[in-house]
């Protein structure tokens, strides 16, 4: 039996601007998420990481605003130490496809490179996560 406040999990889930719009049975801002079933099929969260991570902040949510499978991978993120995140970052950013397209252009394309930029910045808010 889960301890979860459903009025508790209303509150935070509203703050999502899509909230009224959303179907997604599963919400990373649920606090009750756990106790919620998926079909296969049914729509899921579309609203970013970094965002939902900015409304998870000060709240109980377990797993940030993130997703399980989000959540499994800043798990990973955190047992490694700094070689094999350098290792990941550099990796991360060289499969990046804005990335990818910022080095053949030559950072030529301001908005192919700021699309790059973001993308360096969203890996480095997971590495940021642990020292808070
Ligand atoms: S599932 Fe995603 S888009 Fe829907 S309310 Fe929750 S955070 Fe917002």
């Amino acid at each position: 039996m889960s301890n979860c406040s459903e009025r508790e999990a209303l509150e935070i889930m509203q703050r999502c601007p899509r909230f009224e719009r959303c179907s997604a049975p599963i919400c990373p801002l649920d606090l009750c998420q756990d106790t919620r079933d998926y079909l296969p099929g049914e729509p899921k969260c579309g609203l970013a990481k970094t965002r939902r991570m900015a409304i998870a902040k000060g709240t109980k949510l377990p797993r940030k605003g993130m997703t399980k499978k989000e959540w499994a991978a800043f798990q990973r993120w955190e047992q490694m130490d700094d070689i094999a995140r350098r290792q990941k970052l550099a990796y991360l950013t060289q499969i990046s496809p804005f990335c990818k397209s910022d080095s053949a252009l030559k950072n030529q394309d301001s908005h192919i490179h700021q699309k790059c930029e973001n993308q360096k910045e969203s890996f480095g808010q997971i590495s940021d996560m642990e020292d808070k």
